[in-house]
């Protein structure tokens, strides 16, 4: 009898399964399960570090016992998820490849077979959208590991470094402890070398880097902020990276993200602006002034009559971004908000108090503006009544007034999708 199923269910075997039966289910899973072949899927990574700490437990005849015996509380420390062995560590030992040797296996893939390298440095460039417009060459200072020169990367004098005999180099270590009646098996750092692996006499490490066998160092790399560049782009130095022993030097990376602008919105190559005007500029016209990405002013003509709805989008071509490695532009589309007055008042009248439009105004009016729509006439039968507009009161009926409004909102959302303005 086992306490426990649970690591026997993850594989997908009977509790008296052989070895080989083991084995078989672990190799089947993990190829399955592999995050190679299931990029992006969370759940499939959690499956595989699943599979691979069951199939570490399960296939070591002294921690299978001990599970068999005590269940997963027995192998505290000796086993388990994040114990014992690296899901990728334990794959790479099942399947003989050096750690990089899977990209073949499924033809295809994306891991490098050749030397190891050391990770790459990734770095967000933040740009303004000016930068963007005009171009420009950033200089960024990186600190980085390099091979001491001193010691050439040996941490020491020509043969003072030895493997270290405690671990034989690997820098870890298994250890056993008997724990009452339970027997743990755990890996630790080697005391002998900190982990490091190899052991260094005191007197002939090195002095430049203090056997570490690499230094800091800065270095100033210049990334050019091509005109018109994307936000998301990344731009890449090879080698430029740490430098390790053993291993090739790593890249830097870098990825353009554009700052958001106070005046500008950017989609692609074009650019998108949002102009407050009043309604006599709307009506009869009139000027406004575009302060644009590169100190120029654009003065933009509104003709008399040439009316501007609210919400209208216009477009001035050619004053957008700077299109990535062309010489043409993208549009600069405006989209006007019209303010409209809250009265129109005539002269004062003799108290002084302003009265409503006079009518001459309102002939005036008549005169430019388009005729009244027909409404819906009531039958010359029909009863009617009279009845005048009040003002809402937005402390007592804002909320009552406001739903209504919200919904011609949302009638008028489809048309202004064309057009994203928001005022940040
Ligand atoms: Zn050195
Ligand atoms: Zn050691």
């Amino acid at each position: 009898m086992v306490k426990d199923t649970k690591f026997y269910d993850i594989l997908g075997v009977s509790p008296d399964a052989t070895d080989a039966q083991l084995k078989s289910a672990y190799r089947k899973g993990a190829l399955k399960h592999h995050p190679d072949k299931n990029q992006h899927s969370a759940e499939a990574a959690d499956k595989f570090k699943e599979i691979s700490a069951a199939y570490e437990v399960l296939s070591d005849p002294q921690k299978r016992q001990i599970y068999d015996q005590y269940g997963e509380e027995g192998l505290e420390g000796g086993g388990g998820m994040g114990g014992g062995m690296a899901a990728e560590d334990l794959f790479a030992q099942f399947f003989g490849g050096g750690g990089g040797g899977f990209g073949g296996m499924f033809g295809g893939g994306a891991r490098e077979t050749g030397p190891k390298k050391a990770r790459t440095i990734h770095h967000v460039h933040k740009v303004s959208l000016e930068d963007i417009y005009r171009g420009k060459v950033s200089k960024l200072a990186l600190q980085k590991s390099v091979i001491c020169s001193k010691c050439e990367g040996r941490g020491g004098k020509e043969g003072a470094v030895k493997t270290c005999a405690g671990c034989n180099g690997a820098g870890m270590k298994t250890m056993m402890r008997q724990m009452g009646p339970m027997i743990q098996r755990f890996q630790t750092v080697c005391p002998d070398c900190n982990g490091e692996g190899e052991s260094i006499r005191d007197k002939d490490r090195c002095k430049q880097c203090n056997g570490k066998k690499t230094v800091i160092e800065r270095k100033v790399l210049h990334v050019h902020v091509d005109k018109g560049v994307q936000s998301g782009t990344k731009i890449d130095f090879r080698g430029e990276g740490d430098q390790m022993p053993g291993v090739q030097p790593g890249d830097v990376s870098f990825e353009i993200e554009q700052k958001p602008h106070a005046r500008f919105q950017r989609k692609g190559d074009d650019l998108f602006y949002h102009a407050e005007i009043d309604l006599l500029t709307a009506l009869a016209g009139g000027a406004i002034y575009v302060e644009h990405l590169d100190d120029r002013w654009l003065t933009v003509e509104i003709m008399p009559g040439e009316v501007i709805s609210p919400g209208e989008v216009k477009v001035i071509r050619g004053q957008g971004m700077p299109s990535y490695r062309h010489h043409d532009f993208g549009n600069l589309y405006i989209q006007f908000d019209v303010k409209f007055p809250e009265k129109i008042n005539g002269p004062n009248d003799k108290e002084g108090f302003p009265t409503g439009m006079t009518p001459e105004q309102v002939k005036a009016l008549e005169s430019v503006l388009p005729p009244r729509m027909p409404q819906n006439i009531p039958p010359p039968d029909a009863m009617t009544e009279d009845y005048q507009l009040e003002k809402v009161d937005p402390m007592q009926e804002g909320n009552r007034a406001k739903s209504q409004l919200d919904e011609d909102d949302d009638e008028m959302g489809a048309g202004g999708e064309r057009v994203q303005c928001a005022s940040q």
